[in-house]
């Protein structure tokens, strides 16, 4: 029997009732839809990739390729297939492509070439419409013990969160600040994420010293992944002293001069040796003077082991024990002094 091309008429042997030329032109390699789409965040930009938004390294041309992939049917004869994709024209939402594919069927190398359009559609991330709905996972609580922030300090806070956040935020969407909120006790900062909140807080106490507490609190229930929503405050408390205050701690009296992240120092006013102390022991210790209760006297009499001055208050004389720092020291000079618990202690301004 002699079979013949059914466009064609050409005889000789068949594919699918078509001669080899009339098969390859027909061929449909791939089946595509008129159009393909893929979503993108209208507020940062990010991309939904496999049910998954992504935010960093993923850039058109791989974004239209994916939209493209997914919606494409490889004809199952086609064999040795490779597919490219080239982005040919763009009109605003509308990437206009076209698919170049190369392969073999019936043992005859082929490539076609189909036009698709790619088509961005508009959405918001999870991260976005958390921040726009306000979601905050912590508070932020500023504070001092037994005084008010001071404005300096207040200031100093608020551009250091302010880098910080900018700093987290190019690999954290929820290191954000919803609201800054001045409160009679200091100020809450209230952001997105509460690990970004947590390394704040770590990162303002080596600056600015204290301690830190945290509690957190069930706000809620995520029904989609049956887990309690908590929300957490993370607590500076700045020290009650600053740099120059004067300290009791275990009876002894100390100016601070220093105050650093895992301890603040300073010197020992009843021996004049240094003295550091550990933010674990900050609840021992009690705020005795600070710098506007110095007041200046006058050396009266230098002998061996005593020096006398005069109580600024009421001119009595005192005599005060003489340690190797003061040798230098002169009769009728002027002297700082402070004065603690109605005990004079020299001050040495050498430091
Ligand atoms: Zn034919
Ligand atoms: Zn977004």
């Amino acid at each position: 029997m002699i079979m013949f091309c059914l466009l064609c008429d050409s005889e000789e042997k068949l594919y699918d009732g078509l001669c080899k030329s009339c098969f390859l032109k027909e061929f449909e390699a791939l089946k595509i839809p008129e159009y393909t789409t893929f979503t993108v965040c209208s507020h940062c930009g990010a991309t939904l990739k496999k049910n998954k938004w992504q935010q960093v390294g993923y850039f058109d041309d791989e974004i239209i390729n994916d939209a493209i992939q997914k919606n494409i049917e490889v004809n199952p004869k086609l064999e040795d297939v490779d597919i490219y994709t080239e982005i040919t024209n763009n009109r605003g939402t509308v990437y206009e492509c076209i698919i170049h594919v190369n392969g073999n069927v019936i043992n005859t190398e082929i490539s076609k070439e189909y036009p698709i359009e790619v088509k961005v559609e508009k959405g918001v991330c999870p991260d976005c419409s958390k921040f726009h709905s306000g979601y905050y996972e912590a508070v932020i609580q500023l504070r001092a013990d037994d005084r008010k922030l001071r404005d300096d300090e207040i200031k100093e806070a608020d551009e250091f969160i302010a880098n910080e956040i900018q700093r987290l935020c190019k690999t954290n969407k929820l290191a954000y600040v919803t609201e800054r909120i001045v409160l009679k006790e200091g100020i809450d900062y209230q952001v997105g994420s509460y690990n970004a909140a947590h390394k704040i807080v770590v990162n303002l106490q080596k600056q600015f010293g204290g301690i830190i507490t945290e509690s957190r609190k069930i706000v809620g229930h995520d029904k989609s992944r049956s887990k309690d929503l908590y929300r957490s405050w993370v607590l500076l408390r700045l020290p009650s002293f600053n740099k120059n205050d004067f300290i009791e701690y275990e009876d002894k009296v100390i100016k601070i001069e220093k105050i650093g992240s895992h301890k603040f120092s300073g010197i020992n006013l009843d021996t004049y040796t240094a003295e550091s102390i550990s933010w674990k022991e900050y609840d021992n210790i009690k705020k005795v003077a600070q710098i506007d209760d110095i007041k200046k006297t006058t050396i009266t009499n230098i002998t061996p082991n005593e020096i006398q001055v005069l109580d600024p208050d009421n001119y009595d004389t005192v005599d005060l024990k003489k340690f190797d720092v003061m040798d230098k020291l002169n009769i009728g000079a002027e002297i700082d002094v402070i004065k603690i618990n109605n005990r004079l202690y020299l001050l040495m301004n050498e430091e």
